[in-house]
């Protein structure tokens, strides 16, 4: 029996049970004959800490089969070239291909598009002559982009940042830091957001704007690869622009107004941390189950002692409760809603019971819960993570706490 009482649409029913079987033909078989090279971070990274030739080789051939295969792209809009199927796909199959494949399997990330490192609805915004440049190779799976809105001194106040758009001609010249940009130091191109008029800017009546820079530009460099705790190396990077000129095609949408691309971007990686997070959790709590049924303590199984199993009793209840509201404000943005107070709340949500049914799942398993092979650390480092990307626990309260202030109370 479903534990949701109505269905899915058929077309995201059947692309879910799709995903799920490329993932087992071109995901899982991967890991296990790579597992030494999985297994041994001095093999998964560089001495700078960027990814190892070997990795990188690994994730394109995922990527471009799964171009090849149609999911790459299903949520990119059809007027680009996609499969044109919305949020709650974006939602449904995330969330699919985390709690098949768990943290282990993690060549996952890249069978869907994620919306700021492939093809996205980001793209709808660029110039015709930028589609005609970098749509195909995006769209093979065969170049990425990253997404560059974080600063030194501009996180959840992200429109306080300070990178400088200087005009010049018909052009502009970028100048500043970025910071945390996930897949920089593989990516092609990044989107760049910039002030283009400071005055505006500061007083936060529009002035930013957003441009499309290849990370070859003269004047773009990634200065360093970020090692987040525990790992020798990194995804996100830190990165300069120096003076980097930039041409009409590049920019992104209508001038001064890029904070809206920057918030329709953050609102895609809430929709895609909430599956994260619900996949991750129900991959953890099922794992946890288990064990609890052979692992003995005092000739019975530890599933007997309801102070293992009630707290796994609880992650249920909270992950079923993440999961409907993931579905449904997925529906909702799929409706036109902006939904900022039940996205702000899915991914507040998601990401905390997520990680705490992580968490307990480690308790069951004792001292065997540390052990990289069963691999729920990788689900713990990730999740807590993710209680600070893309909105931060505190700063999603406070998108609830403005609606609820502004009279949007209903619940
Ligand atoms: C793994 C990872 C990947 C990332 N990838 C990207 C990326 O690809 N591109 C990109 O642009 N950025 C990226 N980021 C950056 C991310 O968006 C920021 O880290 C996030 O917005 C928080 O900013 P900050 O880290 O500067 O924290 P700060 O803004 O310095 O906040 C510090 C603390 O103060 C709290 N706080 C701040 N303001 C308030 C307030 N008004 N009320 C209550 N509490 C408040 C915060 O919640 C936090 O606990 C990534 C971050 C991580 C961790």
């Amino acid at each position: 029996m479903s534990a949701i009482a109505w269905d899915l649409p058929d077309d995201i029913r059947a692309v879910r049970e799709g995903l799920l079987d490329f993932a087992r033909k071109e995901v899982l078989p991967r890991h296990a004959a790579h597992r030494e090279l999985f297994e041994d971070q001095r093999k998964l990274y560089r001495e700078d800490g960027r990814f190892s030739d070997g990795l990188v080789g690994l994730i394109g051939e995922v990527r471009r089969a799964a171009a090849r295969s149609g999911y790459y792209n299903m949520c990119v809009p059809e007027a680009l070239g996609g499969g044109g199927l919305g949020h709650l796909a974006y939602y449904a199959g995330w969330e699919a291909l985390f709690h098949l494949c768990g943290p282990h399997n993690w060549l996952m990330l890249y069978v869907i598009s994620h919306w700021a490192f492939g093809p996205s609805r980001l793209l709808e915004k660029v110039t015709p002559e930028a589609r005609e440049r970098i749509l195909g190779p995006m769209m093979a799976g065969e170049a990425s982009m990253c997404f560059g809105l974080s600063e030194p001194g501009a996180g959840s106040d992200a429109a306080a940042l300070a990178t400088r758009a200087v005009k010049e001609g018909d052009g502009w010249r970028l100048t500043g830091r970025k910071i945390w940009t996930s897949n920089a130091p593989v990516a092609d191109y990044c989107i760049v957001f910039a002030q283009t008029d400071p005055e505006r800017a500061a007083a936060r009546r529009g002035g930013i704007s957003a441009f499309l820079v290849p990370t070859s530009s003269p004047g773009f460099e990634v200065q360093r690869v970020i090692k987040l705790f525990g790992h020798i190396g990194g995804d996100e990077a830190e990165l300069r622009l120096e003076d980097v000129r930039v041409e009409p095609w590049q920019l992104v949408g209508d001038l001064h107004q890029g904070f809206a691309a920057a918030l329709y971007g953050v609102s895609l990686g809430r929709i895609y941390n909430s599956a994260r997070a619900v996949g991750y959790g129900r991959w953890a709590m099922e794992l946890a189950l288990d064990y609890a049924k052979t692992r003995k303590a005092f000739d019975r199984p530890i599933a007997d002692y309801q102070g293992v199993t009630f707290p796994l009793a609880e992650s249920a209840t909270e992950l079923h409760a993440a999961h409907l509201m993931g579905l449904n404000a997925a529906t909702l943005l799929d409706q036109g809603h902006p939904a900022i107070k039940e996205l702000s709340m899915a991914k507040a949500y998601s990401v905390q019971v997520g990680f705490r049914a992580v968490d307990r799942a480690m308790q069951t398993h004792g001292a065997m819960g540390f052990t990289n092979e069963v691999g729920l650390y990788h689900a713990w480092h990730s999740l807590r993570i993710v209680n600070v990307a893309d909105g931060t626990n505190e700063i999603l309260n406070r998108s609830i706490v403005q609606r609820l202030l502004k009279g949007d109370t209903d619940l």
